[in-house]
């Protein structure tokens, strides 16, 4: 019984880490050059590909 608790808390800690990184996840698209970005922390501010300025994530 106990290595069966054992993996459904880990499943459980496993989903609520993928649910905090999807929702701190950004997406970004240049204006200039069309370059999708995506950002796992923080945000973007510049263009990796042209150096244009970002307006903001899209979601
Ligand atoms: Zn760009």
């Amino acid at each position: 019984m106990a290595p069966f608790i054992l993996i459904v808390i880990l499943v459980i800690v496993g989903v609520l880490t993928y649910l905090y990184s999807t929702s701190t996840r950004k997406f970004y698209v240049c204006q200039e050059c069309g370059e999708r970005m995506r950002t796992e922390h923080g945000s973007a501010s510049h263009c990796n590909t042209c150096g244009a300025s970002l307006n903001g994530p899209i979601d």
